[in-house]
């Protein structure tokens, strides 16, 4: 391609014009460096992962149907996969059969089809602030109007919420709100009964879809389970009506499956599978056959058991370390599921500039400004537990203190 032609000579649609990329994805290049102790990705620890468990699952699939795996499959998804992820939406209390699933690539799949399905340029939609990245990102190449929504350390604070949403002018009525309500991403934040309660409420009376994100709920290492949003819809009359769901294997299996699921109202999961399958015709079959046989294999009962076990060490593990080196220099969250504490430097200290200095000592984290819609908190950054093992999170945690002390 010859050089002259820049970027403006392209008929690029707006929200590409000038794109910007995943702020965490930019740090990866880091990830890969000899001795890197990695607080920065959301990844699934890979030390953790059941490769035996899905070897076989992969083996038995293939043997059992080989052409089921190779040939094109439904566009909702494999028929026994949405039995066998209905099975699981009913151990977390949610009342719901194989037509109701929809099979994604991913749940970020999901959330993307959702908002082609919802979502016209300049329309407004509400999202919890701290957020997830990849779904304001998502929002911000729909074109959406965002509206960052107040959190505190239990999640969306719903009393503010309503206020907001009395002060925006009739003209900008929201859509949708999302939210991880269980083990935020970044935040590890759970939302209490009440204010999901509170929440279903109000998505009812104001009519908005309320999407769910929730791929870490299953993550549960303390305290005691809370239902999800739509599990708690079914005693709010009308609730079910206005409940997206997003759950997905990445967390709890393996990401590389790219297997995710959605559960939504009739009309909204029609629409869906309309716009998937424009997408990608279908999940791959190879794989969704694999997550079928993994799941009811008993294997991943096994599994979940023993990561839960694993990531609670390893959240001990970095919180000790963390107060033991830094006792009066960060801040943090203790949270009781997922995969990521949310911390505050103290004395008004740039994580982005501590970032610089610990990526010298060989150890990462994100800065909390990849999670903001608009005026970010510099201060704040995500640590995530699930990669490092017990004794990397101590010397992750010694390096992070020297970084601190250096800036
Ligand atoms: N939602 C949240 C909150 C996430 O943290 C992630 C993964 N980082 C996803 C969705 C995407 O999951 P999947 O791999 O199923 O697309």
């Amino acid at each position: 391609m010859s050089p002259a032609v820049e970027d403006e000579a392209y008929p690029f649609a707006a929200p590409f014009r000038a794109p910007q990329g995943s702020p965490i994805r930019e740090l990866f290049k880091y990830v890969g460096r000899p001795g890197m102790i990695s607080f920065a990705g959301g990844y699934p620890s890979k030390d953790l992962f059941d490769r035996e468990g899905i070897a076989q699952a992969l083996d038995a699939a293939y043997r059992s149907d080989p052409i089921a795996c190779l040939q094109y499959g439904d566009t909702a998804g494999a028929p026994l996969l949405r039995r066998s992820l209905a099975q699981l939406m009913a151990a977390r209390g949610v009342d719901c059969c194989a037509e109701d699933v929809v099979v994604t690539t991913g749940s970020q799949q999901g959330f993307d089809l959702l908002l082609r399905t919802l979502i016209a340029p300049g329309d407004t939609v509400l999202i919890e602030e701290p957020a997830y990245p990849a779904a304001i990102q998502a929002l911000r190449l729909a074109g959406a109007h965002i509206v960052a929504v107040r959190t505190d350390i239990d999640g969306i604070d719903v009393d503010a919420l309503a206020a907001q949403l009395d002060a925006l002018p009739a003209a900008s009525k929201p859509k949708l709100l999302y939210t991880v309500p269980t083990f935020a991403n970044p935040t590890g934040a759970t939302l209490p009964q009440a204010r999901r309660e509170a929440l279903l409420r109000l998505a009812v009376a104001r009519r908005i879809v309320l999407v769910e994100d929730d791929p870490y709920g299953e993550l549960r290492f303390s305290g005691t389970a809370v239902p999800p949003l739509l599990a708690m819809a079914e005693a709010c009359p009308g609730a079910r009506d206005w409940v997206v769901y997003f759950g997905s294997l990445s967390k709890i299996v393996a990401p590389g499956l790219r297997i995710g699921w959605t559960v939504a109202p009739a009309p909204i999961a029609r629409r869906m599978i309309v716009a998937k399958q424009t997408s990608d015709l279908c999940t791959a079959p190879l794989s969704q056959e694999t997550a079928r046989h993994y799941l009811d294999s008993g294997a991943f009962e096994v599994h979940l058991r023993s990561i839960v076990g694993a990531y609670r060490s390893r959240c001990d593990a970095l919180l000790k370390a963390l107060a033991h080196f830094a006792p009066h220099d960060i801040e943090f969250s203790a949270p009781a599921g997922g995969m990521f504490v949310w911390a505050r430097l103290t004395g008004g200290r740039d994580a982005g500039e501590v970032l610089k200095r610990a990526i010298e000592q060989n150890v990462m984290f994100v800065p909390g400004v990849a999670f903001f819609v608009r005026e970010p908190d510099p201060s704040t950054l995500r640590l995530s537990f699930a990669a490092p093992g017990e004794a990397e999170a101590f010397e992750g945690a010694r390096r992070l203190a020297l970084a601190l002390a250096q800036h």
